[in-house]
């Protein structure tokens, strides 16, 4: 199993060190989150040892066990929750994790702002936009995010570090790729309105982070194709 997840691991650095060439950038300018959801810690220490310390978990109850477990060691993990925040898990969730992908609301933002005036170090968060249209998504619409500039603009405590969106799940590259230049354009304007550099753009999954890097993509999320072979968790 452990070889399986390494070869995997290996095998979508190098998708990720192509398309970041593709795109005109070094392999270094695209991170990626391995997003270890739903897959136990025996399935995630072999990414942990192979350097991979980017994690990303998508409910924050799963997140809070997994922390726990990998507590000891000693390579330093990043932890990213990458899925919705309901506001009463913010608190607790916010001290562990490097970095909240999907902060979908103002109400969520102005939460954690008045939370990251109370810690050392408070984790960066990128705004959630649907930029794909569909109904099931959280997240700004482009139109409502902009609407938003201001109140975003002033919370002054949270580093707001970019943007997020998801094509949705099974999605290829060329069915995706509009969704993610859409964002990156939406990332453009919100810059102008905000004064924010907003350098971060995570977007990317499985089956369509190719275009998302040569779209623009600085963080890709990236699970099953991590534990492709394996049987379900
Ligand atoms: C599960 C999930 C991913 C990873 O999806 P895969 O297709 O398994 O790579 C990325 N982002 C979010 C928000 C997710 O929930």
């Amino acid at each position: 199993m452990d070889d399986r997840i390494r070869g995997n691991l290996e095998g979508v650095r190098a998708r990720i060190a192509e398309a970041a060439r593709r795109s005109g950038r070094g392999p270094d300018a695209v991170r990626l989150v391995a997003v270890t959801k739903t897959n136990p810690p025996d399935r995630i220490v072999p990414l942990v040892e192979a350097g991979q310390l980017d994690l990303g978990e998508n409910f924050p109850q799963e997140l809070w066990r997994k922390v726990e477990a990998l507590s000891a060691r000693p390579e330093g993990i990043r932890w990213h929750l990458i899925g919705h925040l309901q506001s009463n898990k913010a608190k607790r969730t916010a001290p562990m994790v490097r970095l909240v992908h999907g902060v979908d609301s103002l109400k969520l933002l102005r939460l954690l702002d008045e939370l990251a005036a109370d810690l050392p170090g408070p984790p960066g968060i990128c705004l959630q936009a649907n930029c794909s249209g569909e109904g099931s998504k959280h997240g700004w619409s482009p139109g409502a995010m902009l609407d938003d500039a201001e109140a975003i603009a002033s919370c002054r405590s949270i580093p707001i570090v970019g943007l997020m969106t998801m094509a949705g799940y099974g999605t290829t590259d060329e069915e995706a790729r509009p969704t993610f230049a859409a964002l990156r354009e939406l990332r453009d304007r919100m810059r102008d309105r905000t004064g924010l550099e907003l350098p971060e753009l995570s977007m990317g999954m499985s089956g369509d982070f190719g275009a998302a890097i040569e779209e623009g993509a600085t963080l890709v999320r990236v699970g099953s194709a991590l534990f492709e072979g394996l049987d379900p968790p």
